[in-house]
């Protein structure tokens, strides 16, 4: 598996406006900016997002919808969740969380915001080496 034919969506561009919330390199697609904004995400292996919150005063939170590769989704205080194409996560709003690819392989999810009121995302601090390194 390689990067340019993980799936049927668009890898896109280096995810450089996020770089800084990432260990790692992604890929950030835009799949719809129209309704229900939906984005395809591809990370390298080892790749993954630091802790962060998806917020909103009513409503809102996200749905990862996985599409290739192995990764993995962990809620803070939570075993980490292994995740394969085809899988659904529910991210609940407030909940802290990361998600990103196994240390060994590209994944794929597609990205989907939950419809809220003054929905913003917070980031918090890297999915340290030692943590990642005990998946
Ligand atoms: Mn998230």
């Amino acid at each position: 598996m390689n990067e340019k034919n993980l799936s049927v969506f668009p890898i896109g561009e280096k995810n450089d406006a996020f770089a800084r919330y990432f260990i790692g390199q992604s890929y950030l697609a835009p799949l719809s900016t129209e309704q229900v904004p939906t984005f395809n995400v591809t990370f390298e292996p080892g790749c993954r997002n630091n802790w962060h919150i998806h917020h909103a005063k009513e409503g809102g939170g996200q749905m990862l919808i996985c599409v290739a590769g192995k990764g993995w989704y962990q809620e803070w205080g939570k075993p980490a969740r292994a995740l394969k194409p085809g899988d659904v996560v529910n991210i609940p709003e407030g909940v802290k969380h990361w998600h990103g690819a196994a240390r060994d392989c590209w994944f794929q999810h597609l990205a989907i915001e939950v419809p809220g009121v003054d929905g913003h995302t917070e980031w918090c601090e890297p999915v340290s080496d030692e943590e990642y390194s005990k998946l």
